[in-house]
């Protein structure tokens, strides 16, 4: 799945929140977006997954056009990973994961024996078929990430977009959720606040700043701290970790 962005901009209420953007993301890239608070990041991945209508530009998925695409389509094509979601009526993990089945099912449809197959299989990918019958509102943050994953791997989509879906997650939890998208080996663009997770899972990053796009690179040749001091406002330091040759960074405020 290949997504191409160009020229986008969009607006409301009269203000223009994203201006310009290009992006592009290739089959099996997972490209992260970065910026400060309000730069623009979910906005940017709510028009990507048509819930903003741009004002102008284009996003395409393998050459066509996202409008042109019908909601259906659309569905077997996009997942959405949010962060932490409350439901909410109280489903069970089983039944959420089902959800990602709909788009592959006619309107008066009854699931299918290969339907709970293939949401046994997700949930075993993501570790929680133990989890099935639990109810999804009385799991902890991470295992309930854990599940919209395996919703989105149920879904069976190519294109998996991802805000911030490490927020208030333990660090293992953190680490165990890019793991499992990374591992999925489809197409996926995620708006990610913690630099060192992106500079861990990241092929490419794009830097969002004031509802642009400023900067984009690999993340050795990106993350410099001249970027960002001029993106954060804050001093750094960036060390390669010896381990597992990730870079490292560590931020500080500058005293005067
Ligand atoms: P980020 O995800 O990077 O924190 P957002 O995309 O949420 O940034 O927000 C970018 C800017 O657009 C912010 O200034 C925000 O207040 C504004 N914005 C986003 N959605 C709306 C909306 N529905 N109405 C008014 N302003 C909005
Ligand atoms: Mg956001």
């Amino acid at each position: 799945m290949n997504l191409e962005v160009k020229h986008l901009c969009w607006s409301i209420e009269g203000k223009q929140i994203l201006h310009d953007i290009h992006l592009q993301v290739s089959s099996g890239e997972l490209v992260g977006l970065i910026g400060p608070n309000g730069s623009g990041k979910s906005s940017l991945l709510r028009c990507l997954y048509r819930v903003l209508k741009p004002d102008r530009g284009v996003i395409t998925l393998n050459g066509k056009n996202i409008w042109h695409l019908s909601t259906r389509e659309m569905a077997q094509t996009t997942a959405v990973v949010l962060q932490e979601t409350s439901a909410d009526f109280d489903f069970t993990v089983a039944e959420m994961v089902l959800m990602g089945r709909n788009p592959h099912q006619g309107l008066f449809d009854r699931e299918t024996k290969k339907d709970h197959l293939i949401v046994l299989n997700a949930l075993m990918q993501v570790g929680m078929n133990d989890f099935a019958e639990r109810s999804f509102i009385s799991l902890s943050g991470g295992e309930k990430q854990r599940v919209l994953i395996a919703r989105a791997i149920a879904q069976q989509a190519q294109f998996l977009i991802l805000d911030e879906p490490t927020n208030h997650l333990d660090i293992r939890y953190q680490l165990e959720l890019l793991e499992l998208v990374k591992g999925l080996g489809v197409t996926a663009i995620a708006a990610l606040h913690d630099l060192n997770l992106a500079a861990s899972y990241c092929d490419r990053i794009y830097v969002v700043h004031h509802g642009t796009i400023t900067a984009v690179g690999t993340p050795q040749d990106l993350l410099q701290p001249s970027l960002i001091r001029e993106v954060f406002g804050v001093g750094s330091t960036v060390e390669t970790n010896p381990k597992n040759g990730k870079l490292h960074i560590s931020f500080f405020l500058d005293t005067k």
